[in-house]
């Protein structure tokens, strides 16, 4: 059933490479463990490809003006860095476009956090609403390379919003596994908007996951979960978007929330790579996530890695309520390449971090809070600095998940440190006006 369009292309310069074993595959070939069971990486010729890449050749791509005509080599955030991340022809991407995320930085929340020098890049800012679409356009991409007639994936929301976008623009099938019943509202209305056929499995994520894999090796369909080395290719260009736009000068750390695992993976990936290129002179340290309620990493690291742990994962952020990490060897490899640490938050840390990111206009779901909440944890345990500059990642949109939200701010959340709860008001001018007198 499947096709191969890549023969021609740049297939040489990259291929499958398992991080267990010797072992390589073409990138040619559908599969997404290798035979010895370890993950695989879209592994790229560095020695080839150093010098083709540079700042400049990043730099002169974003000068072009979007527009509807201008083509994703040019308008998205990620195919600006196609070689390094998926060599093709421009006809082939599937894109919508994604990335060119804004960074922010409020000086209230920065004074809450603790730090003079604190940015947030904001994937919630993607077409879906979250950074999944970066994993996505290469994923869908790929799959299209591939000939696949379906995609599928299993996912807490944000991951199967994205694949119904994407696999609606290219034309393609999209099946879903989702949770029974511990989906955000607006992340479930995305998928089905979309038009993507969604089972939903009596079980959580981790029963989901399981299922998806056995049902792609079983039909062809092709799978589209982060252990697809693809997609993790297409995230990496988060940190290379982030440098380049403080001008290749990397912030000193770079903090972001951990469920399965893959962004922490590509995100150190993408990191090594950019030294390796030349492209960075210093690598920033990664700072990993996790809510304490789905904390199995975090376990892990404090055992030096010694024991692969997991758990029945129960959190607010449900973005990150995973309790066994597709990606856990990969990221460990991350943070050997960066020097990188891993922390972990209560929910209660997490919504009112929440609450502050977006009490100042900025606005996050529950998961993405990970990233600010543990970054002020961090910086109270002495292991950031405060004088250090720090790049937070928002991983999420605000309106992803409007329940948790109006919970924390009507009194359903009990030890909310920051409701702005609704106001009951007679329906009379003076009634109003004494109520607008009092908070002036
Ligand atoms: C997927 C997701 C995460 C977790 O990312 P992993 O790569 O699974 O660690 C965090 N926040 C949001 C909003 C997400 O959608
Ligand atoms: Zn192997």
């Amino acid at each position: 059933m499947m096709t191969n369009n890549l023969a021609n292309e740049a297939a040489t310069t990259f291929k499958l490479q398992c991080i267990r074993c010797p072992k390589t595959y073409p990138v040619t070939e559908v599969r997404y463990v290798c035979d010895c069971g370890g993950l695989l990486d879209v592994w790229h010729d560095l020695e080839m490809l150093r010098p083709q890449i540079s700042r400049g050749l990043f730099d002169g791509r974003l000068s072009g003006v979007p527009g509807p005509r201008v083509a994703p080599t040019t308008n998205s955030g990620v195919w600006r860095y196609r070689e390094i991340i998926l060599p093709t022809t421009v006809d082939n991407i599937v894109s919508r476009p994604e990335g060119h995320t804004p960074v922010y930085e409020h000086p209230r929340l920065s004074q809450w956090v603790g730090l003079k020098n604190f940015y947030l890049k904001h994937e919630g800012e993607n077409p879906t609403g979250s950074f999944k679409d970066r994993g996505m356009t290469v994923g869908v991409t790929q799959a299209k390379l591939m000939g696949a007639k379906a995609v599928a994936c299993a996912s807490t929301g944000n991951t199967s919003a994205s694949l119904a976008a994407y696999a609606a623009l290219a034309n393609m099938a999209a099946f879903i596994f989702i949770p029974d019943g511990k989906i955000a509202a607006g992340k479930l209305a995305q998928a089905l908007a979309y038009g993507a056929k969604t089972l939903q499995i009596a079980g959580d994520f981790d029963d989901a996951m399981k299922l998806v894999r056995q049902v792609c090796d079983d039909t062809g369909v092709y799978l589209l979960n982060s252990l697809n080395p693809f997609r993790l290719e297409g995230q990496k260009s988060i940190p290379l978007e982030i440098i380049q736009g403080f001008r290749w000068q990397p912030p000193d750390w770079i903090v972001l929330p951990a469920g399965n695992l893959g962004n922490t993976a590509a995100f150190g990936k993408a990191l090594y790579e950019a030294q390796q290129l030349g492209l960075i002179n210093k690598i920033p340290r990664l700072a990993a996530i996790q809510a304490a309620g789905a904390s199995p990493f975090y376990q892990s690291y404090q055992l030096n890695f010694a024991e692969r742990k997991s758990m029945k994962a129960n959190t607010v952020a449900t973005a990150i309520s995973i309790g066994n990490p597709v990606s856990y060897p990969r990221a460990i490899r991350a943070l050997e390449w960066t020097n990188g640490v891993v922390s972990s938050v209560t929910d209660e840390e997490i919504m009112d971090a929440k609450a502050m990111i977006d009490g100042v206009g900025i606005g996050c779901e529950p998961a993405s809070a990970a990233a600010v909440a543990g970054t002020r944890r961090l910086l109270a345990e002495g292991i950031i600095k405060p004088h250090e500059m720090v790049v937070g990642i928002l991983t999420g949109n605000l309106m992803k998940d409007s329940a948790n939200t109006v919970d924390y701010h009507t009194g359903a959340w009990p030890n909310a440190k920051y409701p702005n709860p609704p106001i009951k008001v007679e329906a009379n001018l003076n009634a109003v006006r004494e109520f607008i007198e009092q908070k002036l």
